[in-house]
Parts: structure tokens; C-alpha cells; sequence
């Protein structure tokens, strides 16, 4: 079909609509056009970069009346940065651009229909919240040090030591290794050649505790001058943990396999709801500690234990729902693909004094059925929290046949949730309640937390 949008052109239109990486919706005389930086109500001047069939991508070149949903983000360069995709918007704007975004996943993808949707869980202060972040090191066209994030879409490196998202302490930690490296003339890594020598600066941050890891990513075995680096960042209050991680690699994969401890202990402690978790630098830990709380809480609430359940927990990580769920199960075994998370998992179990949970390293769908064929074990409640790539077909097979009570299902994927439940529920489950959780403040993704019951089948009793 002909269209009446030409590359070039620049046009007047209203967004009417956000898209799954947050850019603006807007339509010109029917066409669609994708619009970067723009908010729901903005009326702007855009300019048509790319055109398809039946929709196109432009960019903002005015604003001709700004959205009452816009606001001024706080960080000066949230607009280039690949960080956060809509810090302009306001935030109960974006904590409805998610819910919606749960709900158009299941409407379309799962083809629910009629579903109890609560309230999305949002943040009192969506800032500062990461107890975790990742700064690239490099160079400037200039030659001179560059540590920051990467711009959206690219690995060039925006210079700043201020994320309004990270934790505050970042500020002094960045600003002494600046100096270190440029003191002791350490060599920024250089992606096109695979030369130089630091990659990447870890750190990590108790949100209970305060103690605080400094991991150094290096293309190497060694650090030079490493008493003048320990005995700089030991001065920051706080810090526990200083490591370095071996990471010799052509690849944009942040972290190698190996770390050298440097000083201090190499973990982290920190505690969820009263519970303490061992974190090491290569184990998966929710980022927002705050938010974390709230949706553990929420899937022990689905999950609705009384104390005599077998509960699995797939995707288990360092064992933190699993533990969460010890306090109110019978048995609670945690499935974990990450050796080294499972070994966290177990010590995590210890510290914390508990003995009702179990945890085995292996896909969890191989290990689930394995368990169910080889050992008959059951299940009253599964819960399942996989990446973003959802749960394989199989797992879901395995869960059908075990047939348990109720699945609690937490994905930080709307679109592959949507998949699986349709999935689960055309084969006897039933969904009865979602509610999407805010884990990523300004950011486009969004956590959602399913319960799912098992349909019973009533029997006909004849009178
Ligand atoms: N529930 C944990 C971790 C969730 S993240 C928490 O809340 O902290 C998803 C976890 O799934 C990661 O730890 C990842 O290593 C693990 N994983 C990925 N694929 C897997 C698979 N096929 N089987 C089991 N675990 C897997």
C-alpha cells in the first residue's frame, strides 16, 4: 500500500502511544511513525529517518507543545545515556506505561481476556536505588580516560561519574580510581583492538548493611601498583570486598570466570525481609533492594503457604526466594543453572540457620523431571523466576504433568510470560491474579509476579 511518508519530510504530529523500548507512537495521516525522546501528548516536529511498509522511525526535532507527562530528568545526560529510556517521563506516567505493557503482553501474546490485573508496585524514590553498577572504562577520540556508561544502542562511553540510579557512594569510588589510573598511567581496554589493560568497574553495595565490593574487570592477570589501590579505596567507609576479575576476551560479555581476590573478604553480605545473603561478584542478585522485598513478599503471598508444602523454586539464583519460602514451607528445593550461585545458595541457607531447603546445580529443565521420574517427588506450589528468554517448553511439560496446586510465576519478561502462561493454561491451569512490581525505575523493563491455580476437576457425584 502507497503511504503519503517520504524519508526527509518533516512533519507535525501528537504521540499517542509508547513502544516497548519507550520511544513515542504518533501517526501521520494513518502512517506510524517511532519517535525517540518523545512522551504521550507531546505535539512535535519530527523528521522521518526510515520508512517501511506500514511504519517508519523519525527523530525529535521540536517540540511544539510539550506533553503535561514530561518532565526535566535529573541526570544531565539521561537523554544519550543507554541507562535509563524515559527518565522524562513522569513516574506514575511510567509505572502506567508498564502495567499497560503487562496487560497489552497477556491480552495479546497470552489472549487473556478477563484477568484480575493489581495495582503495579512502585517506588516511594525511584532514585539511587542499584545496589549494583557497571562502569565501562576507555578513551576519548582525544586519547584522555573515559569512565561512564555507554550511549543507547552503541558501546561509545558517556564520561560522568554521577548516576542518579546507582548508589551515592559510586561518586567517591569512581573519583579516587579515576585518579589512580591516571597517577599511575593504567592503561584504559580498547574494544577494536582488544588492547589495554582495565575493562570495567564493578561495584556492588549492601543496601542493609552498607558494605561495599570493588571489582576490577582486566584484560590481565595483575594490577600494578595494587597497595596504592587497596589502601585508597579502604578509606571509603564501608568497603569490604576489593577483587579483580580476569576477563581476556574479545566479547562484550562484562564479566570473565575467574576472580582474584585483592582484599577484604570476596563477598558481600546483605539482608532481604531478615534474611542475610552471602553475594559474590559473578552471582545474579536482584538489583533494587527495596522493590526485591516487595515482590518476595508478594510471591510468598501467592504462593500462600501454610507450612505443609513442597515447594520448588526454578531459576533459584543465590537461594533468595527459596530461603523467603523456607519460613513458611514444609521443604523448599532451589533449581540453579550457576555452580557458584548454588554454592552462595547452600551458605546462604547456613548462616541464615535454615534446614528446610535444598538446592542442585542444573537446567532446570533437566533436573525437574529427572527428580520426578527418578524420585517421585512432588510439588504443591512451583515457582519459577527464569530470564528473560522464559521457561523451555519441556519445563512447562514437566510442571503440567506434576500438576501442582499453584505455579508463581516472577519474569522480568512480559512478552515470554504471556508465551508460557497461554501455554500452562490452555493445559489446566487457571490465572488468577498479576501484579506488575517497578524493579527498574526509568528504565523501559518491568517485573511481574502470576498466580496460577490448578483447574479442579469436579467430580459428578450421583445422588
Ligand atoms: N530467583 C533468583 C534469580 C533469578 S534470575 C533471584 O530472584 O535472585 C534467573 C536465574 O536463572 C539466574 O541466576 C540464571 O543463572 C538462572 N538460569 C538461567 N537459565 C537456567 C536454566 N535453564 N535452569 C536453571 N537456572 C537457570
Amino acid at each position: 500500500m502507497q503511504h503519503a511518508v517520504n524519508k526527509n519530510d518533516v512533519l507535525e504530529i501528537t504521540i499517542e502511544d509508547i513502544g516497548s523500548e519507550g520511544e513515542g507512537i504518533g501517526k501521520y495521516q494513518g502512517y506510524t511513525l517511532f519517535v525517540k525522546d518523545t512522551v504521550v501528548g507531546d505535539v512535535a516536529l519530527v523528521k522521518v529517518m526510515k520508512t517501511g511498509k506500514t511504519y517508519g522511525y523519525a527523530r525529535l526535532m521540536e517540540l511544539k507543545r510539550p506533553s503535561e507527562y514530561r518532565v526535566t530528568p535529573r541526570c544531565p545526560i539521561a537523554a544519550q545515556c543507554g541507562g535509563c529510556q524515559i527518565q522524562h517521563m513522569d513516574y506514575q506516567k511510567q509505572l502506567e506505561y508498564k502495567e499497560n505493557k503487562v496487560k497489552n503482553c497477556l491480552t495479546r501474546i497470552g489472549g487473556f481476556q478477563d484477568f484480575v490485573m493489581e495495582p503495579i508496585v512502585g517506588m516511594e524514590e525511584p532514585y539511587y536505588y542499584r545496589n549494583k553498577s557497571q562502569f565501562p572504562v576507555g578513551k576519548k577520540k582525544d586519547g584522555s580516560l573515559s569512565i561512564g556508561f555507554y550511549a543507547g544502542r552503541t558501546h561509545s562511553i558517556i564520561d560522568t561519574e554521577h548516576c542518579y540510579i546507582g548508589a551515592k557512594v559510586n561518586v567517591d569510588i569512581i573519583r579516587f580510581l579515576r585518579e589512580f589510573i591516571i597517577k599511575y598511567h593504567i592503561e584504559p581496554y580498547d574494544e577494536e583492538t582488544n588492547q589495554g589493560l582495565l575493562r570495567h568497574i564493578l561495584t556492588r553495595v549492601g543496601y542493609h548493611t552498607g558494605e561495599i565490593m570493588v571489582c576490577l574487570v582486566m584484560n590481565g592477570k595483575d594490577m600494578p601498583h595494587k597497595e596504592e589501590l587497596i589502601q585508597g579505596l579502604q578509606m571509603i567507609p564501608g568497603m569490604k570486598s576489593i577483587c579483580l576479575n580476569i576477563n581476556k576476551s574479545n566479547t562484550n560479555v562484562i564479566l570473565g570466570d575467574k576472580v582474584v581476590p585483592l582484599w577484604g573478604e570476596p563477598y558481600i553480605t546483605d539482608s532481604i525481609g531478615g534474611i542475610l545473603y552471602r553475594i559474590s561478584p559473578l552471582s545474579f542478585y536482584q538489583v533494587n533492594p527495596e522493590q526485591t522485598k516487595k515482590l518476595y513478599d508478594l510471591a510468598l503471598d501467592y504462593a500462600d503457604l501454610h507450612g505443609e508444602e513442597v515447594v520448588w523454586d526454578l531459576y533459584c539464583g543465590i537461594g533468595t526466594i527459596s530461603l523467603f519460602l523456607a519460613q513458611k514451607a514444609k521443604q523448599v528445593y532451589g533449581v540453579e543453572i550457576i555452580p557458584q550461585a548454588i554454592e552462595d545458595a547452600k551458605v546462604n541457607a547456613k548462616i541464615n540457620d535454615i534446614t528446610n531447603a535444598e538446592f542442585f546445580v542444573g537446567a532446570a529443565e533437566e533436573v525437574l523431571p529427572r527428580k520426578y521420574k527418578e524420585e517421585k517427588i512432588k510439588a504443591d506450589v512451583i515457582v519459577v523466576d527464569p530470564p528473560r528468554k522464559g521457561c523451555e517448553q519441556s519445563l512447562l511439560d514437566t510442571i503440567i504433568t506434576m500438576a501442582p496446586e499453584k505455579v508463581v510465576y516472577v519474569s522480568c519478561d512480559p512478552a515470554t510470560l504471556a508465551r508460557d502462561l497461554k501455554y500452562l493454561c490452555e493445559r489446566g491451569f487457571e490465572l488468577k491474579k498479576v501484579r506488575a512490581v517497578d524493579q527498574f525505575g526509568h528504565s523501559v523493563h518491568v517485573e511481574t509476579c502470576v498466580l496460577l491455580t490448578r483447574k479442579i476437576c469436579r467430580a459428578i457425584t450421583l445422588k
